[in-house]
């Protein structure tokens, strides 16, 4: 393992990294201010354009540009965009997401798509599930945002995550081949790394799952650092000091 000074960059998980609960993390800031720029906040959010979530982070007190975020259902819709020009999409997730989808050269239809996007898509239904079901039946390639269940909701509540809806069209279906975007798959992590400009020797990923970040983090050749009981390491190198577990945390 390298030592923990020589991180000069970070991934940043977002959802229980960052934020919580509609809040930001008590020392989220005061991270972000003393990673001066180097980092990059990679998320599986497969609702929200980057666009709008700095805008969410900024009326948190995070200031963290558009062009630092990496979210699974952007980079998703980004990635058909490049593989699959104009192509035929249907898409189970945000109004934002398909006008996205649509700027970056993609048909949103509803009928004969070539591709089914699949993300976090508030408005599933019996319709929607029917239409995409038999696309992919049909043919149609499927691509998923993320694997994610559930997240946790307020009150202990659970909320549907892409995953379950992915696990109610493969009830349909039946099992078929499909592309999986988000973390712990290396899509996001090469695409925060190339942001980044550095090598993979001095980036760390912060996260606090690690199922998708440290699992992710370790099979792209990334150190993990997970966040301990809410605390945030230094981002200055001196102080910085990994556990055996490569926990990292700081003195009381
Ligand atoms: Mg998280």
């Amino acid at each position: 393992m390298h030592a923990a000074d020589d991180i000069r960059g970070w991934l940043i998980d977002l959802d229980g990294t960052l934020v919580c609960g509609g809040r930001a993390m008590p020392g989220a800031h005061a991270f972000l201010e003393a990673c001066a720029g180097r980092f990059v906040v990679v998320s599986n959010d497969a609702e929200h354009t980057p666009a709008e979530l700095a805008g969410d982070l900024q009326r948190l007190g995070l200031a963290v540009p558009a062009n630092r975020i990496v979210l699974a259902g952007a980079v998703a819709l980004d990635e058909i965009a490049a593989r699959r020009p104009g192509a035929r999409v249907l898409v189970l997730a945000s109004e934002a997401l398909a006008c996205h989808a649509g700027e970056h050269g993609l048909r949103p239809v509803r009928t004969r798509p070539d591709v089914v996007f699949l993300g976090r898509d508030r408005r599933f239904s019996h319709q929607r599930l029917a239409l995409a079901a038999n696309a992919v039946r049909a043919g149609a390639e499927l691509v998923v945002a993320n694997p994610d269940l559930v997240h946790p909701g307020p009150g202990g509540a659970v909320v549907p995550e892409t995953g379950a809806l992915l696990a109610a069209l493969l009830a349909c279906t039946g099992p078929v081949d499909y592309r999986l975007i988000g973390k712990p798959e290396p899509t996001l992590f090469a695409a925060g790394l190339a942001l980044l400009g550095l090598p993979k020797r001095a980036v760390a990923m912060l996260g606090d799952n690690p199922r998708t970040d440290g699992e992710g983090a370790h099979r792209f050749g990334l150190r993990y650092v997970e966040i301990a009981a809410g605390v945030f390491p230094q981002a200055q190198s001196e102080v910085a000091r990994p556990c055996e577990t490569g926990v990292m945390a700081l003195p009381a």
